[in-house]
């Protein structure tokens, strides 16, 4: 499982692979970024409030708020 986050609606999701794209809220497709496999660690980003569930520390890219998210481990 890893863990899917589209920056346009702000959805996160848990799925074993990329996510249908069609009827994105924030208008068009959805634009998912994977953030990395999901696991027991917590981590919420300061810019955008996102927590996930995380093996590692998850991607940085494509953060809702704009630009990189800053994830601190919880
Ligand atoms: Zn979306
Ligand atoms: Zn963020």
């Amino acid at each position: 499982m890893k863990n899917y986050h589209c920056k346009k609606c702000k959805t996160h999701i848990k799925s074993a692979s990329r996510p249908a794209v069609f009827n994105c809220p924030g208008g068009g497709h959805h634009q998912w970024t994977d953030l990395g496999e999901v696991g027991s660690d917590n981590y919420q980003c300061g810019k955008c409030g996102l927590l996930v569930q995380s093996k590692n520390r998850p991607s940085v890219i494509d953060c809702s708020s704009g630009g990189h998210h800053q994830w601190t481990k919880l």
